[in-house]
């Protein structure tokens, strides 16, 4: 292990170190936001059709008609099936409503909420993602895929119920002793860098911030004298490359990724590239091998790296980029894993044992709000890789301690560029 190169050491925690001293390394602060005040669907809450529907209907007593209902989190595998509009209906006629699948990347809306988008038998699919229909040609509700094209038709959060929602997130975030989070949306604009800059001088987020743009707003960043490093209150972060063959119906070619890679690049930035599948880390880390090295002192990222067979952890060991990935996910979702993937794919879930000893540096992020930040059972998931059933998903990749310990402190600073425990 010692003839690895350049792999960072894991960090000794000081005895009565300060705290709070994690940090969140992926996480999207105004989904977070809009989850901690929205109608709660998310198992152990919600394990039943009949629950959700119990939630909702309690939730539309309370807000006047014709509002938007949002709820985040409801999981299929848990509950037999997708939920339909007709099981909205059935509780919330009179308000739009919006429920965002666990992943973040599926949403069942109401009879309402589809015609308020413009969705019918007789509406053509937008470009991207999927429409469910019925043998009729009726949507059911499900759309696959279409998370930014919602996101463009529904009207925000009221002013009222955002600041809400980040105070909560805040007090979340700190009282789990989380001092610097990342927020890696792709979405991310200059819009949502000058509100999250807003939030933090109103004292509304204490957590200091790495803010990680879209790939398509560099330039309006450039324009605005914006480039990766301290800016204000907020760092500025990788930009952000989203690689998914479900959101984007297929996967681009290598040279149209090397391309965006470059651009970013001659605008100083390092790249973010979001990567589940094995053939999406694949394209991104031929991509960035191409690509060559980052421009500044911020390292090229992937994030997630969920499925990674050995020739993977080899290509990123050569690549030096970092993984930035989630054990939180092995905690909620690995008996689902277990049930749904083949035994000869599980051992390459998130190997972070594997990608640690052929030293790649790692970052651990919560995803939030696809899982609540919660660094302390993070690290413990990385050790010892326990379901919540207490079921573990290939012991054999759990990390030492120290080692999880550092990808949730020290690591945070340091795939951002920063001293660490020095905000700006
Ligand atoms: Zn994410």
């Amino acid at each position: 292990m010692d003839a690895v190169p350049d792999r960072p050491h894991p960090h000794p925690l000081t005895e009565g170190a300060p705290s709070p001293t994690y940090v969140d390394a992926h996480l999207h602060l105004l989904a977070l936001a809009s989850r901690l005040v929205g109608v709660e669907v998310a198992p152990p809450a919600v394990v039943s059709i009949p629950t959700l529907q119990e939630r909702l209907r309690q939730h539309a007593r309370l807000s006047p008609p014709g509002q938007w209902i949002r709820g985040w989190g409801y999981d299929d595998f848990v509950l037999g099936r997708h939920p339909t509009r007709h099981d909205l209906d059935a509780v919330a006629p009179h308000h739009p409503v919006r429920l965002v699948h666990r992943s973040g990347h599926a949403s069942v809306l109401n009879t309402l909420a589809l015609r308020l988008v413009g969705l019918s038998r007789y509406a053509d699919d937008p470009p991207l993602g999927l429409v469910e229909r019925d043998t009729e040609g009726e949507p059911t509700g499900l759309l696959l895929g279409l998370e930014e094209w919602l996101d463009q038709r529904l009207p925000t959060l009221p002013h009222d119920a955002l600041v809400e929602g980040l105070r909560r997130a805040n007090a979340l975030l700190t009282t789990q002793g989380i001092a610097l989070v990342h927020d890696a949306t792709p979405t991310n604009d200059l819009e949502r860098f000058h509100l999250l800059s807003w939030a933090r001088r109103q004292g509304l987020l204490t957590v200091g911030i790495v803010f990680l743009p879209g790939i398509t707003h560099l330039e309006t960043f450039a324009r605005a004298g914006l480039r990766p490093g301290p800016a204000g209150n907020l760092t500025i972060g990788q930009a952000k490359i989203l690689l998914s063959p479900s959101t984007q119906g297929r996967l681009p070619g290598v040279a149209e990724v090397v391309e965006q890679v470059a651009e970013a690049k001659g605008r100083g930035w390092a790249v973010a590239i979001h990567a589940v599948e094995k053939e999406a880390v694949a394209l991104a880390v031929e991509a960035l091998h191409r690509a060559g090295p980052p421009p500044g002192p911020q390292p090229h990222r992937i994030e997630h790296a969920s499925e990674c067979p050995p020739r993977l952890v080899e290509a990123l060991r050569a690549l030096g980029a970092w993984v930035v990935t989630n054990p939180l996910f092995l905690y909620y979702s690995g008996p689902r894993y277990r049930a749904t993937i083949s035994p000869e794919h599980l051992p390459f879930l998130y190997p972070f044992g594997s990608l640690w000893r052929a030293g790649v540096p790692l970052a651990f992020g919560s995803d939030a709000p696809v899982t609540l930040p919660n660094p302390a059972l993070g690290i413990r998931t990385a050790v010892e890789r326990k379901g919540y059933d207490g079921v573990a998903l290939c012991p054999q990749e759990g990390l030492p301690w120290e080692v999880a310990v550092w990808a949730h402190t020290a690591a945070g600073w340091k795939v951002a560029g920063l001293e660490e425990g020095v905000l700006v």
